[in-house]
């Protein structure tokens, strides 16, 4: 079983997760269920079914200089992450409690009115009464698009690829977050994409405290004060794109073009072999270690298997102050580097 995280809403989050991410509408059911046969229980996903608008979160600009199409959709999998968990729950190889279904909201949908609805609509989509946790995903709030209309929405308001802002407040969308908490639609809320003053403000007003901060975070961008200042004030944290530039080679981010991989790095490799494991597995061991969550995804059967088992094995301090000595600052997800003009970060 993969070890958890007690969260300060009491309830146990898996320290190993498997991330929805750019998972293809057509391979996400199966891929979710051999998974959970694999022995995951967290599935991170997002903002639902997307057919008519791949790569949304691109701007016109950046889609146009592609050199080549991406063969992936951004999240716009969570009624088929659903079917794979009904399948797993119908077959008894799992119960519904013993997973954990973490979901975000969406940055179009912040207004406190537009809360509960997009996420009883995201329930529907994953065929659950609740999520165990449900992020604001950016702290951004964009003005609001009809599900209807079109959706997930993407970082436009219409397809001339303009930010279109609303005027809602983090705080406006936290009551709105809270009120899940008291419906039982979410066991615990929680924020990605946050800094640590976003994070001192929103701790001022939370009536429901955040539960977890997830984060991209790599060697490449460890990001300690920020990592000590959420731990300090309990909240957990999740690392996204642990290994670096690899997830985003395919959406050619040119910083990421410009990297060297962390599975060819000298220091990860050293380490790797030391252990007899994969660089994939010491990146993650080098975040779990340090009580970091992790949410790899991959639809590889033996990757899957090696990306759970990274409880197994234990790093020296001194090697896991070698991986955290490749901190350069190197942020990839970042919504200038898809050409939006959205300086969060
Ligand atoms: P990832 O860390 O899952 O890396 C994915 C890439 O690594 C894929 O190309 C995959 O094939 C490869 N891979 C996986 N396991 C491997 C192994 N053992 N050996 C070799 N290659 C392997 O990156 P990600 O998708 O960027 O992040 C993980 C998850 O984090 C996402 O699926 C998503 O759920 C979440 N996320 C959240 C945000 C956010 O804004 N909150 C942003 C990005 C990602």
């Amino acid at each position: 079983m993969t070890p958890t995280i007690k969260l300060n809403t009491g309830y146990d989050m898996p320290i190993v997760g498997f991330g929805l991410w750019k998972v293809n509408n057509d391979t996400c059911a199966d891929q979710v269920y051999e998974a959970i046969k694999a022995g995951y229980r967290l599935f991170d996903g997002a903002c639902g079914k997307q057919l008519s608008h791949p790569l949304s979160f691109l701007s016109l600009e950046r889609k146009e200089n592609l050199t080549s199409s991406p063969n992936f959709t951004d999240y716009g999998n969570e009624v088929e992450a659903g079917q794979g968990v009904a399948r797993a729950i119908k077959e008894g190889i799992v119960k519904r409690e013993e997973l954990f279904i973490v979901s975000k909201l969406w940055n179009s949908f912040h207004d406190g009115e537009r809360v509960e609805p997009i996420c009883r609509k995201q329930l529907a989509d994953w065929g659950v009464d609740y999520f165990d946790l449900y992020i604001v995903h950016f702290p951004v709030a964009l003005k609001y698009v009809d599900p209807a209309v079109r959706y997930p929405p993407g970082w436009s308001y219409a397809d001339d690829d303009k930010i279109v802002h609303s005027t809602a407040s983090i705080q406006e969308t936290w009551s709105a977050m809270e009120t899940l908490v008291d419906q039982k639609l979410a066991r615990s809320i929680g924020v990605s994409n946050f800094s640590a003053q976003l994070l001192m403000d929103l701790l001022r007003y939370a009536r429901v405290r955040p539960a977890t901060l997830q984060i991209e975070h790599h060697p490449y961008l460890t990001q300690p004060r920020l990592v000590k200042y959420a731990t300090q004030h309990g909240l957990a944290v999740t690392a996204y794109s642990s290994f670096g530039p690899l997830s985003f080679l395919e959406l050619q981010v040119p910083n990421a073009e410009n990297c060297p991989p962390l599975f060819e790095h000298d220091v990860v490799k050293a380490v790797a072999e030391k252990h007899g494991k994969t660089p994939a597995q010491v990146l993650l061991r080098w975040a779990t270690q340090r009580g970091i969550a992790v949410i790899p995804k991959s639809n590889n059967p033996t990757r899957l298997a090696q990306n759970l088992d990274v409880v197994g094995f234990e790093l020296e301090q001194a090697e896991i102050d070698s991986i955290s000595a490749l901190d350069r600052g190197l942020r990839f997800n970042d919504p200038v580097g898809y050409g939006m003009d959205v300086p969060i970060f």
